[in-house]
């Protein structure tokens, strides 16, 4: 630490510190708080031991490092005279860079809680290796510098950034590089990292600081990283460039949020993890520069998403199409949700509870830390989701080409983005403001605060989220006066999220209470209710409650003069919650879910007879919560008796037969091998799904033309056809980036097949995408004589919008038939399902 400037160096942290203005409420640094047991502590304990060694060596493994040695490599050989000299990058994606860069801040992390010299000499090697790519004048992208002739991919332009808007991610990159060269300073006091990042930022600011070009980064996160530079030295050129890529925003598309300039935006759209990365951003610079109209907007945003897009697991960009968020509403239970958004959306909320103090944002913040960030890596801690689905069908290959939780990915950019964030925790359970300090996440842990200029050590005993009663001791170093800050979740007033967009069956707020040293001070916080949709957690009307303690902005606030060993229990009962989705949701019509405290369940085949789908969780139905110290790590399970489940007749009727359930914590599904899962079953049996009879299409293999990578073909045979032109969500199959095309899909069957009739559902992503309806579509079938030929007696073959089209012909007898499409001048095309009779 020593080597860095010390008038800016307050303390450290994922959201850490500052000049002279910056978040009102500052987080008590990740490392003044220590896990020590429980959840959080595990999942992070394995973090440290298993996923970090495992992320650094798949970066070596998959061939990232060694991009940044054929890039030097490049540099050094031309330099030497060798003209025509160029290396082909051995990775998939121009952005493969960033993903040793988050390895690299999740290391960090790691190493600012731990000590642990061969880990910081690891670090230093792997930094000589990015150091020598860059060049002379401070750019670092290895695919051009490696590849200088002619672009090694169709997303790098010829000249540098000018492709940024679009796919390069040359900002992207370096937004990465920054957090982790902040981060590694921050843990080491080595600038062998940061020094890099100065000399790039030093770029920038040349090529970019009078404004010109008016670039707007294609995938957003250098905000974030340019504001950590400021922070970390002071230099307000940063902070300007910073503002300058929000600033420059509004002459693009939705899919990077460049649809208008950010302080006019009101809505989430387009990819999720560049709008949620792009939030936090414009959150810093308000922080930094307070301007009040990036809050006034990310507001609204916020809004948007906690009110009509956000995931009963906290999940987020539930289209998978643009990895985009969806309209509002558009919430399918086969939804996308890719880790990194979960992920992005945390430091979004977390900064909304900085800037605000307002508890409704670390609400939110839990309920995405506990189901949808936790679910993307395994409890083994390297497999891991890059889609969260709430509902999976046991065999369908969703994660990006895997079926189940996968090692690694083409495309990376999850699994380090877990690493780093889980790495991080600490940061995130207490908040300092003045003589407030806030504890807004309950976890067994110790944490070291300075309050109003004083020391104050708290200590925290819980065995939440398992157990609603936390128990916390504070040791101010001197006695002193200060308002310890609890928050009370909403979960625990009867509302799951601060919208209507859920609601629980039940919405009695629970009787919880607080004691200091044995005393009862506030009982039973909120029986009045009534805070829907109430701007902060608690109407005015019931904020003052006793002398000694107060609620505000969703905060039990005691005030006292703090003395050593003070005692302060917290009961948070937590009874199993069913919630129900607003009417407005098509996909959780009819369907209920549980939850019990922070934790969303989910059911999954393996413990439920094999099927989930047919499962009706009655009105009637007794939940017993159960807990298994040695299941799935350390869990609460939820018993249900009563339960019912529908099977199909063979005339196509349902009947219902009485069953038990078994629900486990959703972070921890799929640890077990596939199975089908559910977190929506359904109240009764008309909305119960019991198996679809097999189809001829159902059954048959599926080619296509073109297959981009981790595209899954399940969509197109899944059986899952949407009943109408507004009916609720299926997932797609689409030839993107495919435009303008000649395109196929073929079924082959095991034997030959009479057919006389198909029907195809449409799909049209207009808004999000670049999928429109093709211009033509046709069957052919596979002759005797091994050509392709077009069925007859089709009189035509409609287009439509999601609303299936039926199709006739003369019937013919075959091993195999295709659909054929030409796609529209300009766009991709797709399907949601191709039924064959
Ligand atoms: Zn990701």
């Amino acid at each position: 630490m020593k080597h860095l400037p010390a008038v800016v160096l307050i303390a450290l942290g994922p959201s850490a510190i500052t000049a002279a203005s910056d978040y009102p409420v500052q987080p008590v640094p990740f490392t003044a708080v220590r896990l020590t047991e429980g959840l959080l502590h595990a999942r992070q304990a394995t973090n440290q031991l298993v996923t970090l060694p495992f992320a650094l060596q798949q970066c070596e493994s998959s061939k990232r490092v060694l991009n940044f040695d054929l890039a030097a490599e490049t540099m050094r050989r031309r330099a030497a005279g060798e003209t025509g000299f160029q290396n082909k990058p051995p990775t998939e994606y121009p952005f493969d860079d960033s993903d040793v860069y988050k390895a690299l801040e999740g290391a960090a992390f790691c190493l600012s809680v731990e000590t642990n010299a061969a880990l910081a000499q690891q670090l230093e090697k792997l930094i000589t290796h990015i150091a020598a790519a860059q060049e002379p004048d401070g750019y670092l992208y290895t695919w051009r510098t490696m590849h200088p002739d002619s672009p090694a991919h169709d997303w790098i332009d010829q000249r540098r950034w000018m492709k940024d808007p679009q796919l390069s991610h040359e900002l992207y990159n370096l937004g990465h590089l920054y957090e982790a060269g902040f981060a590694h300073a921050q843990a080491t006091g080595s600038r062998s990292l940061l020094d890099i990042c100065l000399k790039s930022a030093e770029l920038l600011q040349t090529d970019f600081g009078d404004g010109d070009p008016r670039i707007a980064p294609g995938h957003q996160v250098i905000e974030m990283g340019l504001a950590k530079l400021y922070r970390q030295s002071g230099d307000d050129r940063w902070l300007k460039l910073a503002k300058f890529f929000l600033d420059v925003r509004g002459r693009g598309g939705e899919y990077s949020q460049d649809h208008k300039p950010v302080v006019e935006q009101d809505k989430a759209v387009g990819h999720a993890v560049r709008a949620n990365y792009l939030y936090s951003g414009m959150a810093d610079v308000a922080a930094l520069t307070g301007d009040p109209r990036y809050l006034a907007a990310i507001t609204k945003i916020w809004e948007n998403v906690v009110g009509t897009k956000l995931h009963l697991t906290g999940g987020c960009g539930a289209r998978a199409s643009g990895e985009a968020y969806g309209n509002d509403y558009e919430l399918p239970n086969r939804c996308y949700n890719e880790t990194c958004a979960a992920v992005a959306f945390l430091f979004w909320n977390h900064r909304m509870f900085l800037m605000t103090g307002d508890a409704k944002y670390m609400d939110v913040f839990e309920r995405s830390l506990y189901n949808g960030v936790l679910s993307g890596v395994s409890l083994s801690g390297d497999r891991f989701f890059y889609p969260n689905p709430l509902e999976y069908d046991g065999r369908t290959a969703n994660n990006h080409g895997h079926a189940g939780r996968a090692p690694w990915f083409g495309c990376a950019c999850c699994p380090p983005n877990v690493l780093r964030t889980l790495a991080s925790l600490g940061g995130y359970c207490y908040a300092v403001k003045g003589e407030k300090l806030f504890v807004n996440l309950y976890a067994q842990s110790e944490a070291t605060a300075t309050v109003a200029g004083s020391k104050v050590k708290l200590q925290q005993f819980t065995e939440y989220p398992w157990d609603g009663k936390i128990k916390l001791r504070v040791t101010p170093e001197k006695p002193g006066q200060f308002t310890l800050c609890l928050r009370i979740p909403g979960w625990a007033e009867g509302q799951p999220l601060p919208s209507d967009l859920y609601t629980y069956d039940d919405a009695t707020p629970s009787e919880w209470s607080v004691q200091v040293n044995g005393k009862t001070l506030v009982l039973n916080g909120l029986r009045s209710s009534g805070r829907k949709s109430a701007p902060s957690h608690f109407p005015e009307s019931v904020s003052r409650l006793t002398s000694a303690a107060t609620l505000e902005k969703g905060f039990a606030e005691i005030s006292r003069e703090w003395k050593a060993d003070d005692e302060v229990t917290l009961e948070l009962p937590m009874p199993v919650h069913r919630v129900a989705g607003n009417e407005k949701i098509a996909a959780t019509r009819g369907l209920v879910a549980l939850e019990r405290g922070p934790i969303v369940y989910a059911f999954e085949g393996l413990d439920n007879d094999g099927s989930v789908f047919d499962a009706v969780l009655l009105a009637a139905a007794k939940i017993k919560p159960e807990r298994r110290k040695n299941f799935l790590g350390d869990v609460v399970v939820l018993n249900v008796t009563g339960a019912s489940r529908a099977t199909r007749k063979a005339d196509g009727s349902l009947e219902s037969k009485s069953a038990k359930l078994l629900a486990i914590p959703y972070a921890v599904w799929a640890n077990r091998g596939l199975t089908p899962m559910a977190v929506w079953l359904a109240r009764d049996a008309a909305n119960a799904r019991p198996p679809a009879r097999p189809t001829i299409a159902s059954q048959a293999k599926v080619t296509v033309s073109f297959n981009r990578s981790g595209m899954n073909l399940d969509p197109i045979n899944d059986q899952l056809m949407p009943r109408n032109a507004t009916d609720g969500f299926a997932p797609d199959f689409d030839f993107w980036p495919h435009k303008g095309t000649k395109e196929w899909i073929a079924y082959e069957f095991a034997q030959p097949t009479r057919v006389s009739a198909v029907t195809v559902s449409w799909f049209d992503d207009t808004g999000s995408g670049e999928c429109r309806l093709p211009v033509s579509w046709r069957i052919v079938y596979h002759a005797e004589d091994g050509s392709w030929k077009p069925v007859t007696g089709a009189s035509d073959y409609p287009i439509r919008k999601r609303d299936p089209v039926r199709v006739t012909f003369n019937p013919v007898t075959t091993r195999a038939l295709r659909l054929e499409v030409e796609l529209a001048k300009d766009f991709s095309a797709g399907i949601y399902e191709w039924e064959v009779e």
